[in-house]
C-alpha cells in the first residue's frame, strides 16, 4: 500500500510499504479521509518525543472495512466507520470503571513515544482492534467523520464540566478545539458565551459559533468586563484551551467564587499557580484528557445537522502531496485550520 512515512525527523515520504496484516479480533479499515493534527505538526521534528521515526502518523480518520479478522462479529466488509485515536485493552481497571481514555498500556494510533509503536492513517488501509469503531451515518461524509475526534475531545471537557442549563461561560484559547466546545456549549444550553483570543480572525470565528461576546486577553480591566456580563459574579463555568500560563490564569480570574475551570490545553508542562485564589474562592480544577466514547454522540450531532464541523476544514488534499501540506502547517503558512488528506 502507499503511505506517508516519517523517514527521520522532518523528512515526510509518501511510498509504498507492506499492507498491515490483522489479528483474529482487528478489522482492516481503507482510509478515505485523515485530519492532519497540531500534535502530529509538532511530532515532525521531535521536539515532543512521541513520533519517534519511521512512523506512519494520523488518528483523525474515517473510512470503509475492506476486511475482519475470525473473531469479529460486529462489523463487515463495506462497513463505513471511523475509530477512536486511543487502543485501550479491555481488561484494565481504568477501563472498567469507565475511564478507558486513562487505562494503563493505552496506544494512540500514530504514535510512537519509545515505548510503542502504533502505525497510524496516513495510509491506503490501517488495522485496527473491533472495539475502537463506530459506525458514520450515511448522511456524514469522511471527511465530516474525520473530525469527529477533534469534537469529541471538545465534547468530552464539557461532559467533563457538569453544566447546567443556563451556566454562563468562558473560553480562553478559540482554536479548534475551544470553538468546538463553544459550539457545544450551545447545544448543551449554556447560557452567555464568552471567548478569550488574541487572533482577531479566531474571535470572529468564535461569535460565528455563538460566543455572545469575546475579548482579547490583553483588553484592561477584562476579569471586571466580565464580571458585568455575568451578574456581578463571574462566570460559572471556564474551559481552557491554550494550556498556557497565562490563559489559565486568565479562565481562573474569571469565574465566580465555588465556579469550575475546566482544563484542555497543556502545552506547558509547568505554569505559575494562583494558590490562594483557588482555595480561598473553592474553585474546582478539572484536567480534561482525551475522549471517552463521545464519539457516538457526535456523530449524532453531525446527522442531525446540530453541529458543523465543515467550516473548521481549510483544505482536503490528497495523501501524495501529504508532505507539502505538513510543511504549511508547521512553517504556519496562512490561518489554515484542520487540513484532511484523502489516499
Ligand atoms: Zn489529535
Amino acid at each position: 500500500m502507499k503511505a506517508l512515512v516519517l523517514e527521520e525527523y522532518n523528512k515526510l515520504v509518501f511510498k509504498d510499504v507492506p499492507d498491515p496484516d490483522i489479528s483474529p479480533g482487528e478489522v482492516l479499515v481503507r482510509i478515505k479521509a485523515c485530519g492532519i493534527c497540531g500534535s502530529d505538526i509538532h511530532g515532525l521534528d521531535g521536539s515532543t518525543g512521541r513520533r519517534v521515526p519511521p512512523l506512519i502518523m494520523g488518528h483523525e480518520a474515517s473510512g470503509i472495512v475492506e476486511a475482519t479478522g475470525s473473531a469479529v462479529k460486529r462489523w463487515k466488509k463495506g462497513d463505513r466507520v471511523t475509530f477512536d485515536s486511543t487502543v485501550y485493552p479491555l481488561d484494565d481497571w481504568f477501563t472498567l470503571e469507565g475511564r478507558y481514555n486513562l487505562s494503563d498500556n493505552r496506544e494512540v494510533l500514530g504514535v510512537s513515544p519509545g515505548d510503542y509503536k502504533r502505525n497510524g492513517a496516513f495510509a491506503e488501509f490501517i488495522a485496527v482492534p473491533q472495539h475502537i469503531l463506530y459506525r458514520i451515518p450515511d448522511s456524514v461524509t469522511f471527511e465530516q467523520a474525520a473530525m469527529v475526534e477533534a469534537a469529541a475531545v471538545a465534547l468530552h471537557a464539557v461532559n467533563m464540566s457538569g453544566i447546567k442549563t443556563g451556566d454562563n461561560c468562558v473560553v480562553t484559547g478559540a482554536g479548534m478545539i475551544g470553538i468546538f466546545v463553544i459550539k457545544l456549549l450551545e447545544i448543551s444550553g449554556a447560557g452567555d458565551v464568552i471567548a478569550i483570543d488574541n487572533n482577531a480572525t479566531r474571535l470572529i470565528s468564535a461569535q460565528r459559533s455563538g460566543a455572545r461576546n469575546t475579548f482579547d486577553p490583553s483588553d484592561v480591566n477584562l476579569e471586571e468586563k466580565i464580571k458585568a456580563l455575568t451578574k456581578s459574579r463571574g462566570a460559572d463555568i471556564s474551559f481552557e484551551a491554550a494550556g498556557k500560563s497565562e490563559t489559565v490564569n486568565i479562565s481562573i480570574d474569571v469565574v465566580r467564587k465555588g465556579g469550575t475551570v475546566v482544563l484542555i490545553g497543556n502545552t506547558a508542562k509547568f505554569i505559575e499557580f494562583p494558590l490562594q485564589k483557588v482555595v480561598t474562592r473553592e474553585l474546582r480544577i478539572l484536567g480534561s484528557c482525551a475522549i471517552r466514547g463521545e464519539y457516538d454522540v457526535i456523530l449524532k450531532l453531525l446527522e442531525n445537522k446540530k453541529l458543523s464541523v465543515d467550516d473548521q476544514i481549510s483544505a482536503i488534499a490528497p495523501l501524495s502531496e501529504g508532505a507539502d501540506w505538513f510543511r504549511r502547517l508547521y512553517n504556519k503558512d496562512g490561518n489554515l485550520n484542520k487540513v484532511i488528506l484523502v489516499p
